[in-house]
C-alpha cells in the first residue's frame, strides 16, 4: 500500500492555482480544471472515468462601479445573478442595516443599504420588499478585500436588486464620512455548462460504496487556493494511493463542480438515487491546505459514525473537533446526507480561512505540512472501511440532522428535488 505523501498532495493544489488558476463555476476555466482532473484520473488509471455534466444558472458581471459623490472610486464587485442598475447608475444615501427587524427595516427605504448583518437568502426577500435602492455587502473583517459572492440564481427569478460586496474598510468610511454613493452594475444571467469528474477503484461487495470527494470550483477572479484546490488535492492524492488496491468495497471519487453557485454539483450526483442506492458513506474534503490550522469534521451521520472519527483521531494523535451541527455556509456532504448517505465533512481551519473567496487566496497561506495530518486520517478511516468484514455504522441519516439540512437549504433558497416517496 502506498502511503498518503503530503509533498505529492501540495503539488496537486499547487498545479490547480498556478497552471488553471481561477476555477469560475459555469464557465471555460471550469471546464479545463475538469479535463485536468480527468487526466490525473486516467493516469491513476482509476476505472470507469467519465464527466458528469450539468447545466447551472449564473451571470457574468459586464459592469461594476462604486464611487463617492467627489468621483473617487472604490473597490467593489457586483453580486452575481444581481439586478443590474440602470445605465446611469443609481445614486443615494448608505444606512447601515443592522436587523432585519420591521423596525430596522423602515430605515432603508429609497437609500442604499450596507448590510452588517449576515443575510440569508431567505431574509434578502424581507431586504428587498422594505424598498431600498441597492445593497451592500461589506467583507466581514477590517482590512479583508471584497468578496466575491453571488445570489441563487433561482432565488431572484421573481424580485431582484442591484447589490454589490465591497471591502469592510470602504463601507466604513464611507459610513463614517459622506454617507453617499453612486453604483452602477452590468450584470447578465447566463445558462452554462458544469461538470463533475468521476473514476473508481472497483470492490468485490457489490453495494456498500464509499465515495471521496471534493468541489473544485471557485467563485469569480479568485484562485481558491484552500477553498478548494487543497480539498481537490486531497481527493487527487487518496486515489492515486488507493488507485491499485484490492478492495471489499468500491471507492468512487467525484470531483464536484459548481459548488460554489449552490452545491449544484452535489445536488446533481445526489438526486439521482442511481448514485445513492449503493453509497454508506461519503467524505467530502472541503477547504484544506492552511499551514497555520487545525481539523475539523462535521458527522451528518450515525453516532457511530461520529464515535469512530473521534477514536482513530485520538488514535493517531490527531487533535480532530468533530461535531454534527451544520456550521457557517455549506458544502457538498449535505445534498448526500440530505438522501440518505452518512456524510462526513472535514476541513483545516484557521486564520487564512478569513480571507476566502477574496483576491487574497492564494498559495501564501498554504504549506505541504497542512497535508500530513489529514492524510493520514483520511488514509487509516478509508482503508479500515474500504477492507472491514462489516461496516461499524448503519448507512442512517438521523432525522433531526435531515432537518436541520433541509432548513438551511430553505434558508439559503437552495431548490432540490423531492426525495423519493417524501412530500
Ligand atoms: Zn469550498
Amino acid at each position: 500500500m502506498k502511503f498518503f505523501d503530503a509533498g505529492s498532495a501540495y503539488h496537486f493544489m499547487e498545479r490547480l492555482v498556478k497552471e488553471i488558476g481561477n476555477r469560475e463555476s459555469g464557465t471555460d476555466s471550469e471546464r479545463r480544471a475538469a479535463q485536468q482532473i480527468k487526466a490525473w484520473f486516467e493516469e491513476f488509471e482509476l476505472a470507469n472515468v467519465r464527466m458528469e455534466e450539468f447545466e447551472v444558472q449564473t451571470s457574468r458581471i459586464l459592469k461594476e462601479e462604486v464611487s463617492l459623490p467627489d468621483g473617487t472610486q472604490l473597490e467593489c464587485a457586483a453580486v452575481g445573478n444581481s439586478l443590474s442598475t440602470p445605465p446611469q447608475g443609481i445614486e443615494g444615501e448608505v444606512v447601515m442595516l443592522e436587523s432585519t427587524s420591521s423596525g430596522a427595516l423602515k430605515n432603508i427605504e429609497n437609500k442604499i443599504a450596507a448590510l452588517s448583518v449576515v443575510l440569508y437568502e431567505k431574509d434578502f426577500c424581507k431586504v428587498m420588499k422594505a424598498g431600498p435602492q441597492a445593497l451592500i455587502y461589506p467583507s466581514r473583517t477590517p482590512l479583508a478585500p471584497t468578496i466575491y459572492r453571488s445570489i441563487r440564481a433561482e432565488y431572484v427569478e421573481k424580485q431582484n436588486i442591484p447589490a454589490v460586496s465591497m471591502a469592510h474598510d470602504d463601507v466604513l468610511s464611507v459610513l463614517k464620512g459622506p454617507k453617499r454613493l453612486k453604483i452602477i452594475t452590468e450584470v447578465q444571467s447566463v445558462t452554462a455548462k458544469s461538470q463533475n469528474v468521476l473514476g473508481e477503484v472497483p470492490g468485490s461487495l457489490e453495494d456498500e460504496d464509499i465515495l471521496v470527494g471534493g468541489h473544485y470550483d471557485t467563485v469569480r477572479s479568485v484562485m481558491g487556493a484552500h477553498d478548494n484546490a487543497a480539498g481537490t488535492a486531497v481527493m487527487l492524492e487518496l486515489a492515486r494511493i488507493f488507485a491499485h488496491e484490492k478492495l471489499n468495497r468500491k471507492l468512487r471519487i467525484v470531483a464536484f463542480g459548481s459548488e460554489e453557485l449552490g452545491l449544484r454539483g452535489s445536488f446533481h450526483h445526489a438526486e439521482n438515487p442511481d448514485n445513492t442506492k449503493n453509497l454508506t458513506l461519503c467524505f467530502d474534503f472541503d477547504v484544506h491546505g492552511i499551514l497555520l490550522g487545525t481539523l475539523n469534521a462535521v458527522v451528518l451521520g450515525p453516532e457511530e459514525l461520529r464515535s469512530l472519527l473521534r477514536f482513530t483521531a485520538k488514535e493517531l494523535g490527531i487533535p480532530l473537533q468533530v461535531t454534527n451541527e451544520l456550521g457557517m455556509g455549506g458544502s457538498d456532504h449535505m445534498p448526500l446526507a440530505f438522501y440518505g448517505v452518512p456524510s462526513v465533512m472535514l476541513s483545516r481551519a484557521g486564520g487564512a480561512a478569513q480571507i476566502m473567496h477574496t483576491e487574497l487566496e492564494d498559495l501564501r497561506w498554504c504549506g505541504s505540512d497542512a497535508f500530513i495530518s489529514i492524510g493520514k486520517l483520511s488514509q487509516t478511516l478509508l482503508e479500515r472501511l474500504l477492507r472491514a468484514e462489516e461496516l461499524p455504522f448503519e448507512k442512517k441519516v438521523p432525522n433531526d440532522i435531515t432537518k436541520a439540512i433541509e432548513k438551511r437549504f430553505e434558508d439559503s433558497g437552495i431548490k432540490k428535488k423531492a426525495k423519493e416517496g417524501v412530500e
